[in-house]
């Protein structure tokens, strides 16, 4: 069976030339909708996470029915938004590789993995090829916090493990990614005028500054990180800061270790806050650490199903499988944490997230014929 590359490149322009920044999915997802209906998908349904999501449609589930006797059933999953500058988003091409004409991102994040599959089941129906019974699944917001994946009901996704199309990682099956928690830290110290009253003051930034150089940032260890990003207080030069409001986040593949970084981090803050000098006589800051979960971790065993499927159809293809992990979360974390086994496959996506965006069409291909094993 061959994957007829020019109609995978076409569907992969219409599908970029569509803007769909997150929260503006809706043009994707009809697209998506009138194709699968002509390919005679079995059920089609948008849920309804746009009232969580703020975006103008909601994750769309397309079924197709098969036969359990080729396989176990499957689920694969992309994510219909793109990162920005997104603004008549046009595609370029240069003999196999694609990039964006212009100032905007390309958007093959995730639409290389869209159209791999839109040229999956088109190649299946036009030959009548049996396949095994799979779901699809388009989420919304991936870009911005996974927060279509998040409103997902998973308990709706009929198979036991899918596969994420989304990474950049050549030849490279991800099966593990950080899970991360989202600080903020609240500095409330006490304003005054720097020139006539200093000594009443209380310099919530002084306290930050403080706290920033006692802590460990960048790489803790082997599995962790941590970081703080953006920095927002004061009112003029002439007054003493009394509120700064820092934002920062942990990431660890350990659970344990997430939860210790995190500790200390506030610990820290506490610590400095607790001892300002000032605090003798009872004139010192305070601090407030607001502590969010923003995905949780992604790790799957080697004996997964999820990865000896893809193990043994690459050997029939004659390819060997490498596994790696991600330092960035995505979708697949929170389809694993809800008890969905997902792994992470790459599509051939390069410099995602920037305007040098770009594709080339033969890993498309591969993409294609790989999935295309894996499901017959
Ligand atoms: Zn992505």
């Amino acid at each position: 069976m061959q994957v007829n590359r020019e109609r995978l490149a076409q569907f992969f322009t219409e599908l970029c030339e569509i803007e769909s920044p997150s929260r503006q999915e809706a043009g994707v997802s009809t697209y998506l909708q009138n194709h699968f209906t002509q390919l005679g998908a079995d059920s089609i349904s948008i849920d309804t996470s746009s009232s969580q999501t703020g975006s103008d449609t909601g994750n769309l589930l397309i079924r197709f029915a098969g036969d359990s006797q080729l396989g176990d059933a499957l689920f694969f999953a992309c994510h219909m938004d793109t990162v920005g500058p997104v603004e008549g988003v046009k595609v370029a091409r240069s003999g196999d590789v694609f990039s964006s004409a212009g100032e905007t991102t390309l958007g093959s994040d995730d639409k290389s993995g869209i159209a791999s599959l839109l040229e999956l089941i088109t190649l299946l129906k036009e030959n009548n090829v049996q396949h095994c019974p799979f779901e699809l699944l388009f989420t919304t917001c991936e870009e911005i916090g996974l927060l279509g994946a998040k409103a997902f009901d998973t308990s709706v996704i009929e198979a036991k493990y899918g596969y994420a199309l989304d990474s950049t990682k050549k030849d490279k099956v991800i099966i593990g990614a950080p899970a991360a928690n989202r600080l903020e830290v609240i500095i409330l110290g006490k304003a005054a005028h720097s020139g006539s009253a200093p000594e009443a003051g209380i310099n919530a930034l002084a306290v930050a500054a403080e706290a920033i150089t006692r802590l460990t940032l960048g790489r803790i260890d082997e599995l962790s990180t941590a970081n703080f990003g953006l920095i927002n207080g004061g009112t003029a030069t002439n007054i003493i800061p009394e509120k700064v409001v820092l934002k920062g986040e942990v990431r660890s593949h350990s659970v344990e270790l997430l939860d210790k970084h995190t500790a200390t981090i506030k610990e820290t803050f506490q610590d400095i806050a607790e001892n300002w000098p000032s605090q003798n006589q009872g004139n010192g800051p305070s601090v407030i650490v607001d502590i969010e979960e923003e995905f949780p971790v992604m790790s799957l065993a080697l004996s997964e199903p999820v990865l000896e499927r893809i193990n043994s159809t690459s050997a029939k293809l004659g390819k060997t499988v490498e596994f790696d992990i991600a330092g960035g979360g995505s979708d697949a974390n929170i389809f694993c944490g809800n008890g969905l086994t997902t792994a992470i496959l790459p599509t051939g996506m390069d410099k995602v997230h920037t305007t040098d965006e770009q594709i080339d069409l033969k890993d498309m291909v591969s993409l294609t014929e790989l999935l295309f094993a894996m499901v017959t």
